[in-house]
């Protein structure tokens, strides 16, 4: 039995945002995997939103660390000082050694796995447990895992994009890719530096990327250019400049056909019947990159199946990591 107050939770350890399930309560924190650390003595000086705010910002003793990176551990002791910090929180800043389930890409490496396990357990985790995210985020997404029918989930985060057919409680096929949103944003920062001579950083990036970026090229005629500032590489100073959503579309668009493919190639895998159940219900998009512009309509051209966005799509990971809590009593077994 557990002691009274000690609650299990799942953790979404994403490249861009962590969310925190408590069982019983749903999501309780969700803020950027960002850590802001005094580059000197490595004394952490803030984390998630309050840290986030300082990228491109920060004086030379500070330094704002994504300690994830391509939905992988790149720095180990940043990446638990970070999970400590969000379960205290989650938790109300009791310390009581919960059960974790945590979520991992799809494809990742026997020591990657190992790394997010550990890392849980030295942030205070008593126990933790993997999930594979596209399973996590079909489970949030709704769809009927369990079921003897084939489900494909597309999850576009920041550092992955992670594909995966799914039925009766497994994955079938699946594909793992790093082109997801932090790609698209250094594709914008690149296309605006060799046309405008312009240097921008990551988080202007991002705000061209939201609010005109489309997976459509075509389509990003509809869509009003944007005035961005930004310091010009001649001059050293700042300049403004307007951008066009068509060339900003045309930028990111070797992107959004990576993705593209690596759906066709996991579609190619499946079984005739599990590809003829995904074609009667269609394609669910999760993570925050579902939300970029005519993107189901761009992936249901390309594939002739019909494409839709999960509800809260930057949650679904979290929920469906949160509700297989249920299971962990089952994967002890093991
Ligand atoms: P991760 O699981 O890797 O932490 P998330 O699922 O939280 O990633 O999604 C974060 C990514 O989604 C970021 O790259 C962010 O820029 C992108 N994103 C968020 N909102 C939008 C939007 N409206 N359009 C396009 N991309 C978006
Ligand atoms: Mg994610």
């Amino acid at each position: 039995m557990l002691g009274l107050g000690s609650k299990n939770i799942g953790i979404d350890l994403g490249t861009a945002n962590t969310l925190v399930y408590v069982d019983g309560k749903g999501i309780v924190t969700h803020e950027p995997s960002v850590v802001a650390k005094n580059s000197q003595t490595d004394e952490i000086i803030a984390v998630g939103e309050e840290a986030r705010a300082m990228i491109g910002r920060t004086p030379a003793n500070i330094n704002a660390i994504r300690p994830m990176k391509d939905g992988v551990i790149a720095d180990y002791d940043t990446t638990a000082a970070m999970l400590k910090y969000f379960m205290d929180k989650a938790l109300g800043g009791k310390s009581n050694h919960p059960q974790v389930m945590i979520c991992v890409p799809s494809g990742v490496t026997e020591v990657e796995k190992r790394a997010v396990i550990d890392a849980a357990k030295v942030a205070g985790a008593k126990e933790a447990f993997v999930i594979e995210e596209p399973y996590a985020a079909a489970i949030g997404a709704g769809l009927p895992v369990m079921d003897p029918t084939g489900s494909m989930v597309v999850d576009i985060g920041g550092g992955t994009t992670d594909v995966a057919t799914i039925s009766l409680g497994g994955i079938v096929s699946s594909r793992s890719i790093r082109m997801a949103g932090d790609k698209i944003d250094e594709a914008i920062i690149t296309y605006i530096r060799q046309n405008f001579s312009l240097l921008i950083g990551e988080r202007t990036a991002e705000d061209i990327k939201i609010q005109i970026g489309s997976a459509s090229i075509e389509k990003a005629k509809d869509i009003d250019a944007m005035t961005i500032r930004g310091r010009d590489l001649l001059s050293g100073l700042p300049k403004t400049i307007d951008v066009s959503a068509t060339d900003v579309a045309s930028a990111i668009n070797e992107i959004v056909l990576a993705i593209i493919d690596a759906i066709k190639e996991t579609l190619e895998e499946t079984s005739p019947e599990i590809a003829a159940d995904v074609i009667d219900h269609g394609i669910v998009l999760t993570g925050g990159g579902a939300m970029l512009k005519n993107l189901p309509e761009v992936i249901s051209d390309a594939t002739k199946v019909p494409v839709f966005i999960a509800q809260d799509p930057l949650d679904c990971v979290a929920i469906g990591t949160g509700e297989s809590l249920k299971n962990i009593d089952v994967l002890k077994k093991h």
